[in-house]
């Protein structure tokens, strides 16, 4: 699925410029100018272009899987008394249980999906459209946008402290023409901005993104006000995660392998095999 939002695309180019900018920065201006005699400067490349790989993986998946989106039902169903009686889109429910209609959609929905004007369609677990991913962050993806999140967290970090390190231990060896070291500085300078910027907005969403899977509550539902409860119990928080990130092992859930699960559409299977 490839959503055609000029604003995600921005934002998808936006994030690759700004990994290659900083791995330029690290490996040719921080470790290879400043750490070239030690054993450290090969396990500095490996370890930051192992989080890049890892944080680009995370990213792929995030962008390029199904967020959870609600099929289509292969007939036309008919709602028109309920856009007659002006229903907008959400919460409108015509049976006991919590599945609700989509009127753009034209089609019944499980209990917590919601209708992306972006994406045109309904995802089931919606938290919200993310443009960093051009894509919504749902039940089946939200795992690789964590991953995404503490990747990019991680780097900034990484960034930051091998920038202070290479600036307190400055090698008397090094090349200390003042072109260099002009250019040297003004790559570092930025690097620092970029990383303290972009670490900084993930470290918010991340909190946010745990808030909200603690609190079983995704985005749609804070902003929409709807205090629903999914369990009888609250569930303990070893669950709440685990329906996220899968029922792997939690030493897997940073990796973005193992999808999670596809869950069955009883009811509209029904409806598609009994449609009229
Ligand atoms: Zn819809
Ligand atoms: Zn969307």
């Amino acid at each position: 699925m490839f959503v055609r939002d000029p604003c995600g695309i921005v934002c998808i180019i936006v994030t690759y410029v700004a990994v290659f900018y900083a791995d330029y920065v690290v490996v040719r201006w921080i470790v290879l100018h400043t750490m070239q005699d030690s054993l450290w400067c090969p396990f500095h490349i490996i370890a930051f272009n192992t989080v890049i790989l890892l944080l680009l993986m995370a990213h792929l998946k995030a962008v390029c899987s199904d967020p959870g989106i609600v099929p289509l039902p292969q007939s036309r169903m008919d709602f028109s008394d309920i856009h007659v009686s002006g229903g907008s889109d959400d919460h409108e429910s015509d049976e006991k249980d919590d599945w609700t209609v989509c009127t753009r959609c034209e089609t019944y929905r499980p209990p917590r999906a919601h209708h992306c004007r972006i994406c045109k369609r309904c995802i089931r677990k919606m938290d919200h459209h993310c443009p960093w991913i051009n894509n919504c962050v749902g039940e089946r993806n939200q795992k690789y946008f964590i991953q995404f999140l503490v990747y990019v967290g991680a780097l900034a970090i990484y960034a930051i402290i091998l920038v202070i390190t290479s600036w307190i231990y400055d090698c008397p060896q090094c090349n200390n023409d003042i072109a260099v070291k002009q250019n040297r500085i003004l790559h570092c300078v930025t690097l620092v901005l970029e990383s303290g910027l972009f670490g900084m907005f993930v470290i918010a969403i991340l909190i946010d993104q745990f808030q909200a899977i603690l609190g079983d509550e995704t985005a749609v539902e804070r902003v929409q006000g709807i205090q629903q409860r999914y369990h009888k119990n609250t569930p303990r928080m070893f669950t709440l995660l685990s329906q996220v990130c899968g029922k792997s092992h939690p030493i897997f859930w940073l990796l973005p392998c193992h999808n999670p699960p596809r869950y069955s559409f009883r009811k509209d299977t029904y409806l598609i095999d009994h449609e009229v």
